[in-house]
């Protein structure tokens, strides 16, 4: 009988995201929590949740409840803690499982402690410094320094802001965010500060803080844009090639034909496309590598099709591989090419893949 042959592979090494989060986690005094939203940012957080927590990682963000709740067996005994909040009947589930919600508006913390009544469940409460997306705002914050009553009866056990542009050091807008954060935190003297994501914690000590909430970076996105990226790669992408076409000079490929042969080619075509989040703007921009050979991919990426030209590489044929996402050319590299950043490459990753993972831990 034979076997399916993988049209593309999906490798994700565990082991990587685990030193990535040693490695924040020992940048600073705090914790060091882990972002898991959207699925792990792609990689399956069914499997790097275990693994984080093997490694000693003990607080945990999901952006909505059904996220959260997916992987609470697997962190048993670890903060998980809910970005998005609370939503209106859903106090219960949070309690069941003893998920914390991001309390991000007066409403929402008067509902939760309505809810746990004299037993003031925990939470964390987001205040916005500059985002204008979520979270308290400094006139919300205001209102209940005037009375006390609007966030008092509440289990607060941190103390939340998100930075806008902490990929750069040099914006005003970081220091901006750290006073006005500082100045609501004057409110909740009890409770810990959490500022960062993966680039905060690049900004020093005041961002860093009590907890920090790493996401991108564990998946090997580079935090310091510009500088030498110090996470270790996470994610390789290869996909066979299907065929081998000759193009003549003159000889266009793909739809509407945006690309046209200007010698003899060889272009080959692989079984990736949109439909696997390899995104359209990638056409007639994308490069793959082959035997360290640099590959451009020509003609628009369609649905299920790629095609890329390997003249170059005469030595690629049918069956081979080409690396479309790799140490060599990571996330953040194809991200540029697709005029867009490594997270959405990654959150994007499909779902036809076949997945590899390296490192697994052993189950809880
Ligand atoms: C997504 C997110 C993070 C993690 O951000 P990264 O840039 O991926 O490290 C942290 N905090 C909040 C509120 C977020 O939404």
């Amino acid at each position: 009988m034979g076997e399916v042959v993988p049209a593309a592979v999906l490798d994700i090494d565990l082991d990587a995201v685990a030193q990535n989060w040693r490695f924040l986690a020992g940048m600073h005094g705090g914790a060091t929590a882990a972002v898991l939203k959207a699925d792990a940012y792609g990689t399956g957080a069914a499997l790097v949740a275990p693994k984080l927590f093997a490694a000693g990682c003990r607080h945990f963000f999901t952006a909505h409840l059904s996220e959260a709740v997916a992987i609470r067996h697997l962190v048993p005994g670890a903060m998980l803690a809910v970005l998005h909040g609370v939503l209106p009947g859903e106090e219960r589930l949070f309690a069941e499982h003893d998920i914390w919600p991001v309390l991000c508006s007066l409403e929402e913390a008067s509902r939760w402690r309505a809810f746990g009544q004299s037993k003031q469940l925990p939470a964390l409460l987001h205040v916005d410094t500059g985002m204008a997306r979520s979270g308290l705002s400094p006139r919300d914050i205001a209102a209940a320094r005037d009375e006390p009553y609007l966030l008092g009866g509440l289990d607060l056990r941190y103390v939340m802001t998100h930075l806008v542009s902490a990929e750069a050091p040099g914006d005003l807008i970081n220091a901006v965010q750290e006073k006005r954060f500082y100045e609501m935190k004057t409110l909740f003297p009890a409770a810990g500060a959490s500022l960062a994501n993966s680039a905060g914690m690049f900004l020093g000590e005041k961002f860093t803080a009590d907890l920090a909430r790493p996401g991108a970076a564990l998946f090997g996105i580079n935090p310091t844009p510009g500088r030498p990226n110090p996470m270790r790669p996470v994610v390789r992408l290869t996909a066979r090639i299907l065929q081998i076409r000759h193009v003549a000079p003159g000889e266009s490929v793909g739809y509407n034909g945006t690309w046209t042969a200007e010698k003899p080619s060889r272009i080959a075509t692989v079984a990736v496309g949109y439909a696997d989040g390899f995104l359209r703007s990638l056409s007639n921009r994308a490069t793959a590598r082959f035997d360290g050979i640099k590959i451009p991919l020509v003609g628009r990426v369609s649905m299920d099709l790629t095609t890329y030209d390997v003249t170059d590489a005469p030595q690629a044929k049918p069956g081979d591989s080409l690396e479309l996402i790799g140490p060599g050319h990571d996330a953040d590299d194809l991200a540029v090419e697709a005029g867009t950043n490594g997270y959405e490459i990654l959150t994007s990753l499909g779902r036809r893949y076949q997945r590899r993972y390296f490192g697994a831990a052993l189950s809880v």
